[in-house]
């Protein structure tokens, strides 16, 4: 029994150990929150490692949300000396990005694809149906995102959307004439990164039994919140020989309004005969008066499939419950209260401040800021979102493909260079006529307003053979200085915050490029090269095919080159790929201990000593919308239920009675859920029940009106500023130099303009004089030096 002897296994209680260590074969792990899920599931993969049965080649790991993936990697490298960075453990997108990338051929798709995140998309929808005079109070572009992304979650092309009403037929019209935008510009979504991956392994047999073959556990976290189409992608990699080991909680699924079916779990064990269904009822994050009300909270849900969670902690602290007049008030009070457990010596990345929707936290951040507590905050207005930020990734684009219209359209007129709105409908109207891109339409304009047009475009041609060769640091710089944002932001009253983020831009791309960028919080692994020597198995001894590429390499955000040429992305592309997908959760205040504020949705799977559920009044949680129905407010109840089994030690519940929520003073009634807890559990911090009315207080106060979360990231300068920079080796070992001739089977003779990387992630720029300039991934390209 080397197993049971296993250092891994010593902390799991029996029902723990027996997920563990089950069998190669099917299994779904249903538990409530805080049992140990996910920290069975990461210990399966140690376990199924260190015991040898499985290289870390052959694992698949998915979650949801980066800041989960991340905690996953850090508590496997904990465990077991192995690169989890090379492995296959990300969130859904994630994955489906890098195997497009290792696939963007056969997926149709051009090597360096952009992602448009949703601010994008709904902009690209916008600017379409502009394009097309569609009636936006008919169909508001907000709408036509949702039913695009909807019917591509559910695995739907245009052609396969059932349509019965002559506005339906529209809709479908509008998604057609958006995909094919998209393809022309060579830009993505996220469902699109789904979808593709999705039909790609459908329809592709040897690229589907390549990944079955490699691939022979997939283990997937928060089962309960997969859509169709992402149930239907992991059954792609489930062939005889896999086994797919399903982890959930049915009480905490929270996504149902986004498409998620917890009917995903009866399905699998269904369509899988799934063998092995474990439950899991110790839980052993939480001191018994959270733990008691969450399950007196849970208890008011009807569909539920039934779970108990005991635990032998005691009770603990009572939850604390603030009645406060205004939410000004409701925020100064939970700041006193953060300030008095960092006194108590609580590191600050051990409170969380949870809410229902991301428009409450201003206030917050106001609160903490003046009282200068540093925070973060995670979702919302990230950092990659930011105007600034936004604007200048559009000119760095821009510089990658001269046909993204999406970037295009941001920039042409910022900072301000006379171009109208006017000008710009009918280049795109000459673009449209042409069928080419934006960029090559404005050949065809006369006038002042042409010349203006053409004088962009030569802008920006010229930074682009400016920065050729450049590192991507200076590439940014000059980017920043030719495009005249910063300029333009310096003229700006309140502009400097806006430059110190678009300096902060130069610092991520720096970090990216050195590799720490993966997460400055990234898990430091000084074992690194142990376990690739002990773990790693040669793709041939596995059985797997040769040709394809191997894509478990030790790389950050790893994009495979191409198997048959070692063409990989430019780092700029790498990096505009990594500002894309990251939720820019790593950039803030890195280093330094910051109070977490986060809604309660981003917030699952995570876990704090002292958690703070604010705003919790009829109508902002339960929310409003979800009050029409029945299902509407059991979900709302799993999201309260989720918020409460955040906490290990102390939990904080407030309400406010009235709340400045956009623009307008609400009277608000607490929330229903305090009456489905069980009393012995709280303690009322003011008196329970206390009118509400609000004439004597809150009135008319100044509200502040600065958002202050520049704060979050502008103040963070001092911390962020010039990471250090590991010196680069002196004589690399793949021996090319700047200015060597090199010779490659598919391009010919080249020039090596640039040399970036080292080890396996080495790249080289080289201008091949047949084939223009590529990158190329020194581990797979095969060069020789031309004398
Ligand atoms: P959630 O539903 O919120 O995602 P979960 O079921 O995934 O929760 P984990 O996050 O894996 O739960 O575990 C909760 C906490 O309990 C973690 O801090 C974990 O380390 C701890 N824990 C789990 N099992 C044990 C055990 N057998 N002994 C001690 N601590 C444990
Ligand atoms: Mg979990």
């Amino acid at each position: 029994e080397v197993a049971a002897e296993s250092p891994l296994l010593q902390h799991l209680n029996p029902e723990q150990h027996a997920a563990v260590t089950l069998p190669s074969e099917h299994a779904l792990i249903l538990a409530g929150a805080g049992s140990g899920k996910t920290r069975v599931l990461t210990t399966r993969i140690a376990w199924l490692l260190a015991t040898g049965q499985i290289g870390p080649g052959n694992v698949m790991a998915v979650t949801f949300t980066n800041k989960a993936a991340k905690e996953m990697m850090t508590r496997l490298a904990a465990m077991l000396p192995v690169n989890v960075r090379g492995m296959w453990i990300g969130t859904f997108h994630g994955l489906c990005n890098r195997f497009l990338r290792a696939h963007s051929k056969l997926a149709g798709l051009p090597p360096a694809f952009q992602i448009l995140d949703t601010q994008d998309q709904l902009s690209a929808i916008k600017r379409l149906m502009k394009q097309h005079n569609v009636d936006d109070e008919r169909f508001p572009a907000k709408e036509l995102q949702w039913f695009i992304a909807g019917a591509k979650e559910e695995g739907l092309r245009p052609a396969m959307v059932e349509t019965r009403t002559e506005d339906d037929r529209r809709k479908v019209e509008i998604f057609q004439l958006y995909e094919e935008q998209c393809q022309r510009e060579g830009v993505v979504d996220f469902a699109e990164l789904m979808l593709r991956s999705y039909e790609l392994l459908r329809d592709n047999d040897p690229i589907r039994e390549h990944y079955r073959r490699r691939f022979h556990h997939i283990l997937i976290d928060e089962f309960q919140d997969t859509n169709r189409l992402q149930y239907a992608w992991i059954k792609m990699f489930a062939g005889p020989g896999n086994s797919v080991f399903a982890v959930g909680d049915d009480d905490q699924s929270i996504y149902a309004f986004r498409g998620a079916r917890v009917g995903n779990m009866a399905d699998f064990v269904r369509e899988f005969q799934v063998a092995h269904q474990i439950k899991l009822e110790q839980n052993y994050r939480s001191f018994s008066n959270i733990l008691d009300s969450a399950n007196a909270l849970i208890a008011h849900n009807k569909s539920r499939l039934g779970k108990n969670l005991r635990t032998d902690q005691g009770p603990g602290e009572p939850v604390r419950v603030y009645e406060a007049p205004t939410d000004m008030a409701e925020a100064q009070w939970l700041v006193e209260e953060a300030r008095q457990l960092v006194r108590e010596d609580v590191p600050r990345h051990e409170i969380a401040i949870l809410y229902r929707s991301n428009a409450q936290s201003r206030v917050m951040e106001t609160a903490l800021f003046n009282a200068a507590v540093p925070y973060r905050v995670y979702g919302g207005l990230r950092f990659f979102e930011r105007a600034e930020i936004k604007h200048a990734l559009s000119y760095l684009r821009l510089l990658e493909n001269p046909n993204d219209d999406t970037s295009f359209l941001r920039v042409v007129n910022f900072p301000a260079r006379g171009i109208g709105a006017r000008t710009v409908e009918q280049l795109q109207d000459a673009a449209r006529a042409a069928g080419s891109s934006l960029h090559d339409a404005v050949k065809s304009t006369t006038g002042k307003a042409g010349a203006n047009l053409a004088a962009f475009v030569a802008k920006v041609d010229a930074m682009r053979a400016e920065t050729e060769g450049l590192t991507l640091r200076e590439i940014i710089e000059v980017m920043l200085q030719r495009s005249g944002l910063v300029e333009h932001y310096r003229a700006e009253r309140d502009g400097a915050d806006r430059i110190e983020n678009l300096e902060e831009l130069v610092n991520a791309a720096e970090s990216f490029v050195t590799q720490e960028g993966f997460g400055r919080d990234a898990v430091a692994l000084p074992i690194d090269e142990l376990g690739a020597t002990v773990l790693r198995q040669s793709p041939a001894s596995q059985g797997l095919d040769p040709s394809l590429p191997e894509v478990n390499e030790p790389a950050p955000d790893y994009v495979p080159p191409d198997a048959e040429t070692g063409e990989t992305l430019s780092p700029l592309a790498a990096f505009l790929t990594h500002a894309a997908l990251e939720s820019g959760d790593n950039q803030a205040q890195a280093g330094q201990d910051a109070v977490q504020l986060m809604t309660v949705h981003a917030a699952k799977g995570l876990e704090f000593d002292c958690v703070f559920v604010t705003g919790l009044e009829e109508g902002l949680f339960p929310s409003e919308r979800s009050l029409a129905d029945y299902e509407g407010l059991e979900e709302e109840r799993r999201l309260m239920y989720v918020a409460i089994t955040r906490a290990r030690k102390r939990l904080y519940l407030s309400h406010s009675q009235t709340r400045l929520l956009h623009g307008q003073t609400r009277y608000n009634v607490r929330s229903r859920f305090f009456d489905e807890l069980p009393a012995h559990a709280l303690k009322w911090l003011t008196p329970k029940n206390q009118s509400f009315g609000g004439s004597a207080f809150g009135f008319g106060m100044g509200y502040p009106t600065s958002r202050g979360s520049s704060a979050g990231y502008g103040r963070s300068s001092e911390t962020f500023a010039s990471p250090p920079v590991p010196p680069q080796k002196a004589e690399p070992a793949h021996g090319l130099r700047a200015g060597m001739k090199v010779f490659h089977a598919k391009f010919g003779e080249g020039t090596v303009l640039t040399l970036e990387g080292s080890g396996q992630d080495a790249r080289a720029h080289i201008n091949f004089p047949r084939h223009g300039q590529k990158w190329l991934a020194l581990a797979v390209a095969k060069l020789t030096p031309v004398p």
